[in-house]
């Protein structure tokens, strides 16, 4: 008898997103960022919800090869490109594109074309263009890509920045257009393809869509930031249901859960529902944290426990063991939980756990 915890994915929702993204870019070409096991849908799942995508982008190289085990022979990039030399010949015998950020990664190139004279090796050439993580400064970039170019199986090298505010172009600390100044300096003259925007380039800054585009939370019915999924027109992919496992009345004066965190200022009836910290839901949600119970909006009370979490009956009164619970997804945005626990859409996703049970839906 499994635990009454499930996340419903739906395969419609993602090819519908996967829309989206190319409607605002109908130019370029769409990786599907399915890092992190899809933002945690299911890498199988996500491969055939994107099959329409142009390719698969991601961080992790054991992925990587198992997507084509999977059977997916279009593109696939490595955002973060390899980690040692030594997954090089794994990466071209899979025919697996990927960032090159680093003057080691370089080196370890080199090295390897050296040997492996017949391989055909695409390169995607980061810059760092104000973000500060990965890639060549502006005036660090040409010396960079003549080097790469000079390496004779490398077919092809594609431009490649990552934006800081594309959701909030006017930081002061850093403008999306002062990146884009960054970019076009660095790159002016060179040859090849340009990726730059991420779900909130594609759905705010069609003008720098360019050859490829790189959407990943909006795929999942996310939002990026400057919107509500609504407002763009995304579905949720994955929605988070369990059910009431018990109901307490709780006099006024007492607490509920660990720390006794929240206290009831009247009698009160609570539900507890079988969802934790140990499914993925967020421990550091706050007493209000939205939820919906038989359809019906209320919110947390107490502390998030491994197992269980506590939600206020009062608007409610028909709720009791196996009422339907809505943690986010269809009904309740992810985004407008994540908001009110204080993290974004993207950390809900990712961090469903192992233990819930997934069901495939439309
Ligand atoms: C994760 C990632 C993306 C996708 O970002 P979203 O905000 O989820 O759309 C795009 N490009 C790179 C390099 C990434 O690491």
């Amino acid at each position: 008898m499994p635990r009454p915890i499930v996340a419903s994915i739906s395969i419609s929702a993602l090819q519908h997103n996967l829309s989206v993204a190319r409607a605002h870019a109908p130019k370029a070409r769409a990786w599907a960022v399915v890092k992190a096991n899809g933002y945690g849908h299911g890498l199988e799942r996500v491969m055939r919800g994107f099959a329409a995508a142009d390719g698969l982008a991601l961080i992790e190289p054991d992925y990587a090869v198992r997507l084509r085990e999977l059977g997916w022979s279009k593109p696939i990039l490595l955002l973060e490109g390899f980690f040692e030399a030594d997954d090089l010949p794994v990466l071209a015998r899979h025919d697996i594109q990927f960032a090159v950020h680093c003057e080691e990664q370089i080196a370890w190139l080199e090295a390897f074309a050296t040997d492996a004279t017949d391989a055909a090796l695409h390169v995607h050439l980061k810059m760092n263009s104000g973000m500060n993580r990965l890639g060549f400064k502006p005036d660090a970039y040409r010396a960079a890509y003549e080097r790469v170019r000079r390496i004779a199986s490398v077919r092809s090298i594609t431009m490649m920045t990552h934006f800081a505010n594309a959701d909030d172009a006017g930081n002061p600390l850093l403008p999306l257009a002062e990146q884009v100044r960054r970019f076009e300096a660095g790159t002016q003259g060179l040859e090849g393809a340009r990726s730059l925007c991420n779900s909130a380039g594609d759905l705010l800054h069609a003008e720098l869509a360019h050859d490829w585009v790189r959407p990943g939370v909006m795929l999942y019915g996310g939002t990026p930031g400057g919107g509500t999924a609504a407002d763009f027109g995304l579905r949720a992919a994955m929605t988070l249901e369990s059910r009431i496992i018990g109901v307490q009345d709780v006099p006024a004066g007492e607490a509920i859960g660990y720390g006794s965190r929240f206290v009831a200022d009247k009698p009160m009836k609570v539900g507890v529902v079988a969802c934790g910290y140990a499914d993925g839901y967020p421990r550091h949600a706050p007493n209000g944290t939205p939820v919906l119970v038989d359809g019906v909006k209320t919110g947390t009370v107490g502390r998030v426990s491994m197992d269980m979490l506590a939600v206020d009956l009062t608007d409610v009164p028909g709720a009791a063991v196996g009422s339907h619970v809505e943690l986010w997804g269809g009904k309740l945005p992810i985004d407008e939980v994540a908001f009110a626990a204080g993290t974004i859409g993207y950390e809900l996703m990712c961090a469903l756990a192992p233990r819930v049970a997934v069901r495939e839906v439309e």
